[in-house]
């Protein structure tokens, strides 16, 4: 027998259809990217995400076909957004941080009929334009007085121009909430990138969870600040679940750096924020070199990889700010698990809850976690157990665009992270490393993230990362690379001294070695793959 409740799909059009309606005038801040600040609100934002779905139809997009967006958090993102996914199209978010070579490559593997982009990106989609063919238009994200030589680009169209001639009127959702709504290609770290296709159900999922009080605890009396860019793994969620709880979103643009985030938190008055720890440490330098505060800001959420416990400490005891770590991937749409203490946990004195602070967390409603050997078998949550992660949901990746990377799932349904982690009594899971990048040493593991996050606390270190370097005998030893601040020197000794008793005596590095640069990849994370390829001919000493 079936429930005889009303049948409502769960489409994303019907988040904004939400905060025009009942948030009408809350504010959506952009520092646009010709560079003023720019104020919007959400009544605006649907009306002309309308216009741009008119604007689409008439230029032949249809259910199903994609449209790429190639920019920086603003308002016209949003509206670009849902005026592509409220008409049934698939909004695919392109990462302006790839190589040109790998944009090509996820554009045609996509076959994107039209780009909406920022004026920063008019030059390199013009440098490779010959390489796009499926790609009709390109819809320049700026008014007719800022086009300029934009308008050179073969297919080149103007955004304001567009919504300026549709009509308002658009009747968006009326389609399956399977329908496909988003389109994310993980950044190919291994082999070529693959695309994870959300759903409008998906991603109407994950926005309720991620709204929820264990996880970000927003509402409609927080201005968030979204510093993790809508193409990286949609923004966490933020463009849906702001618009769904009524909140005002502050939207920086371009600029990351410190000085412009702190200007933004202070003139909005943000209360919320969420970004990679680079961005945080960025911010931190910044307020202490200025003498300056958030006091505003109550809360924010870092991930995308783990949060160093300096960041923690100096948020809560410098600047009131609590912080919570969360993990996630592109796979997971892309909230897995978030580190907000049960109430046992809450109830612990500071330094032992700051230890489940720095874990990656548990897994809200929505998510399944299983620790597994090479050969699958489950294994225990003792916190100290280390396994392959696997996790299960309904916005969890099923499978890859075009079934790239065959069957994902275990005959269980889960999806193997390739991440290597630990689960605790309270179900708190901690990464110990990539397994890619887990370093094995005679037959046991070494987690190169556990001793950079404790390496980067050395006070002369700005940035660390550890790789595995071939041993005769071990197999793999850790070598240690630490980039020093800005006028500092150090001896290796130093550092070595600063591991000693933080972690066991067998992982401590067999070398530190002081580099000039780590290079970071698309999405803001230490690139180990391009150090291991750099420390190609490195031998131990
Ligand atoms: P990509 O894999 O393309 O770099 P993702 O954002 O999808 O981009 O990365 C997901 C991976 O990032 C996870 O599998 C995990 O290894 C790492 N990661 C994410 N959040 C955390 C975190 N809080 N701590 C440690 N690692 C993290």
């Amino acid at each position: 027998m079936l429930g005889l409740m009303q049948n409502w799909p769960l489409t994303v059009d019907k988040i904004l259809d939400h905060a025009a309606k009942w948030h009408p005038d809350v504010e959506v801040v952009s520092r646009s990217v010709e560079g003023p600040i720019v104020r919007t609100t959400y009544k605006q934002i649907h009306e002309r995400a309308k216009r741009l779905s008119n604007a689409l139809a008439k230029l032949g997009v249809k259910t199903g076909d994609r449209v790429a967006t190639l920019a920086w958090n603003t308002a016209r993102h949003i509206e670009a957004w849902y005026g592509i996914m409220g008409m049934g199209a698939v909004c695919h978010t392109l990462n302006p941080r790839l190589f040109a070579d790998q944009l090509c490559y996820i554009i045609n593997h996509a076959e994107d009929q039209i780009i909406f982009t920022d004026l920063t990106f008019v030059p390199i989609l013009a440098e490779h334009r010959a390489k796009m063919p499926t790609v009709k238009h390109f819809v320049v994200m700026t008014d007719e007085a800022h086009m300029g030589e934009a308008a050179a680009l073969e297919g080149a169209l103007c955004f304001e121009t567009l919504i300026k001639e549709a009509s308002p009127e658009f009747t968006w959702g009326g389609f399956d909430e399977n329908t496909a709504a988003g389109l994310c290609y993980t950044s190919g770290t291994t082999g070529n990138p693959k695309g994870v296709l959300y759903s409008h159900r998906s991603n109407f999922l994950h926005t309720l969870v991620t709204m929820s009080t264990d996880v970000m605890n927003l509402s409609a009396r927080d201005t968030v600040l979204p510093v993790v860019p809508m193409f990286h793994a949609n923004a966490w969620g933020l463009a849906f679940s702001c618009a769904a709880v009524g909140a005002k979103l502050v939207m920086p643009g371009q600029k990351l750096d410190g000085a412009s985030i702190h200007e933004l938190i202070e003139s909005e008055g943000v209360t919320f924020s969420a970004a990679v720890p680079t961005v945080w440490q960025m911010l931190l330098t910044h307020l202490r070199e200025t003498n300056g505060g958030v006091p505003t800001m109550k809360r924010v959420v870092i991930g995308g990889s783990a949060v160093p416990e300096a960041i923690v400490r100096a948020f809560k005891d410098e600047y009131g700010v609590e912080v919570t770590h969360a993990w996630g991937m592109t796979e997971t749409s892309p909230l897995g698990t978030q580190a907000t203490p049960d109430a046992e946990i809450a109830r612990m004195p500071e330094e032992e809850r700051l230890r489940y602070t720095l874990k990656q967390g548990r897994p809200p409603l929505l998510v399944d976690l299983k620790l597994t050997d090479d050969a699958g078998k489950v294994l225990p949550h003792d916190g100290s157990t280390f396994g392959k992660l696997k996790v299960k949901g309904p916005f969890v990746v099923g499978e890859y665009f075009r079934g790239d990377g065959g069957e994902i799932l275990d005959q269980d349904g889960y999806f193997d992270t390739g991440d290597v982690a630990t689960i605790d009594s309270h179900g708190f899971m901690q990464i110990t490393d990539r397994a890619k990048d887990v370093i094995k040493s005679g037959g046991e593991w070494i987690s190169s993230i556990e001793i950079e996050n404790i390496a980067v606390g050395h006070p002369k270190a700005a940035i660390c990362a550890v790789i595995g370097a071939a041993h005769p005998k071990w197999d793999e030893r850790p070598v240690l690379l630490v980039k020093l601040k800005e006028g500092e020197t150090a001896t290796k000794q130093e550092f070595l001294e600063f591991l000693e008793g933080k972690i066991a005596k067998w992982w401590t590095p067999d070398d530190v070695v002081f580099v000039e640069e780590i290079p970071l990849g698309a999405t803001g994370k230490i690139d180990k793959k391009l150090i291991r390829d750099r420390m190609r001919d490195y031998v131990l000493p």
